[in-house]
């Protein structure tokens, strides 16, 4: 960004510091988005405003006020000599995030975003709360003076607007990590006009697929009577131009390969294998999710369960392995679709389970990504069957994961159209519509019986793209965005 002041804005942190025994640790997420931003940001300076969910996080010993300078090792892991950057933490008050987390972000936005209309819960004291979030955040950045700022994904929707009013020249960013419902969906959101003028406060905003930009677009078509979008697909609201653009976010490949092929991987499947009792000519059928009503992991047992009443020539000759994390329990939604996934694996293991036969098994440990590597490298086949997903980053690291070794036969991988992970590896990843019971379970019931020379032309296909379409390939395309050197108009 040559010398233009860097703020990134999310509302999860980049490090968590907790105590431990009254002694202050710090915990960093293991892969993913945050790490991804954490190598950028400390490449380039700057500084980092999030909400700090840690015990110790304003602890003055570890962080006066709230913000504690990275030094670069920390930072990157490495002691090269990358600048490092500040994190800078808002304390926000229990009631607020969970009125602004756990309510309007997670309660109504997210639910709207992925067209599920039962879970909104548009209660009173939540739209309020979401707007103090975001001016607190829009207040933060402000305070850092910044050139730019990149904004992340949906709990901040509403800051772009308060910035732009207060440093009008800034160059503003958006990524929006979910998808983008169409106008018939989002109008159920009773603040749809204020946040997508919020939204408009950037100069662009991203999304994964040019149809979740299209989608936007046609919102501001309708909800904003006061923008215009122009034939190349810009809007112009307020005298200023708003771009929308899409790019594709994906995983680092290499870590993924590394991690796959690493003795951590091999130690955590013979483990798992052993405490199971999994035969090493078993096939395994792998899920990897967040217990997330989005996931289709319901809908996956169903037809797990459809495939085996189907064909009883399958008993005994696969174990579902389902590796679940708790997410969001203070949400009831949540806590039911727990109580839901659990209830239904159980059902499974009694109607089809044999005496020395268990369908189904549930792991909800903690576990790196070696360990998480493992269990790709080991799947035959792996179900990622999402009911709607922005992209899906389970798919691409499974795919990543597979061929570890020469000898390793590489799994297959069945993949809900509804991902947008679907629009780069189906139809090498078999596509299924997961709320189609029958064909979802022949699907899998197909991909258990694939040869291995289609299994391998398949693997090929799909690690193509997502090699092509890597976490590397995704930054280098936000940077000039950020920096404004390339024009990103989505040309549909
Ligand atoms: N993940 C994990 N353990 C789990 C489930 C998911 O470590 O039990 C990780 C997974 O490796 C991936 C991320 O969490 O990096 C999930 O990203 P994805 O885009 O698939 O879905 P999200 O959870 O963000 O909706």
């Amino acid at each position: 960004l040559g010398d233009r002041s860097l703020v990134v804005a999310s509302n999860r942190e980049p490090y968590v510091h907790d105590y431990d025994d009254g002694e202050p640790t710090v915990e960093r997420p293991t892969g993913g988005l945050v790490t991804a931003l954490d190598g950028v940001v400390a490449e380039t300076g700057g500084t980092w405003v999030a909400w700090g969910s840690g015990d110790a996080d304003f602890d003055p010993a570890v962080a006066p006020n709230g913000r504690v300078d990275l030094p670069p090792e920390v930072a990157t892991g490495d002691s090269d000599d990358r600048p490092g950057y500040t994190l800078s933490r808002l304390d926000l008050p229990r009631r607020l995030v969970e009125n602004y987390y756990y309510g309007y972000s997670n309660q109504v936005l997210w639910p709207i975003c992925h067209l599920e209309a039962d879970p909104v819960n548009v209660a009173p004291d939540f739209a309020p709360a979401y707007r103090e979030a975001n001016r607190r955040f829009a207040e933060r950045i402000c305070d850092a003076d910044p050139d730019v700022v990149w904004f992340q994904d949906y709990h901040l929707a509403l800051a772009p607007g308060d910035v732009r009013e207060a440093i009008p020249d800034a160059r503003l960013v958006h990524f929006w990590h979910v998808p983008w419902p169409t106008p018939e969906f989002f109008e159920i959101c009773p603040q749809a006009t204020e946040l997508l003028r919020g939204l408009l406060g950037n100069d662009a905003v991203g999304f994964h697929l040019d149809r979740y930009a299209a989608n936007f677009r046609e919102c501001v078509a309708r909800f904003v009577p006061d923008a215009a979008l122009t034939p190349a697909g810009e809007i112009r609201y307020e005298g200023r131009t708003v771009e929308t653009y899409a790019s594709p976010i994906g995983v680092d490949t290499d870590r993924v390969a590394a991690n796959a092929a690493s003795d951590a991987a091999e130690h955590y499947w013979e483990r798992v294998a052993a405490r199971y009792d999994l035969p090493a000519d078993r096939s395994i059928v792998l899920g990897v999710d967040r217990l997330d009503y989005t996931k289709g992991i319901v809908e996956r047992l169903d037809a797990l369960s459809y495939l085996l009443e189907q064909n009883p020539g399958l008993v005994g000759e696969f174990t579902y392995v389902q590796k679940g994390t708790r997410t969001r329990d203070r949400i009831p939604a949540y806590r039911r679709y727990y109580d839901d996934v659990r209830a239904r694996i159980n059902e499974l293991d009694r109607v089809h389970g044999t005496e020395d036969w268990t369908p189904a098994i549930y792991i909800e440990e903690g576990i790196d990504d070696r360990e998480l590597a493992g269990l790709y490298r080991h799947a035959d086949v792996a179900v990622v069957s999402s009911r709607r997903d922005g992209m899906n980053l389970v798919a691409k690291e499974f795919v990543a994961a597979q061929g570890a070794t020469a000898a390793d036969t590489p799994g297959v991988l069945v993949l809900s159209r509804f991902v947008g992970a679907a629009e780069a590896l189906c139809p090498a990843a078999l596509p299924v519509n997961p709320y189609d019971v029958s064909g979802f379970a022949s699907t899998i019931g197909e991909a258990l019986g694939m040869d291995a020379d289609e299994r391998r032309e398949r693997i090929g296909t799909m690690q193509a793209a997502v090699r092509e379409q890597d976490i590397d390939a995704w930054l280098a395309a936000q940077k000039q965005v950020l920096t404004g050197t390339a024009s990103v108009v989505a040309d549909d």
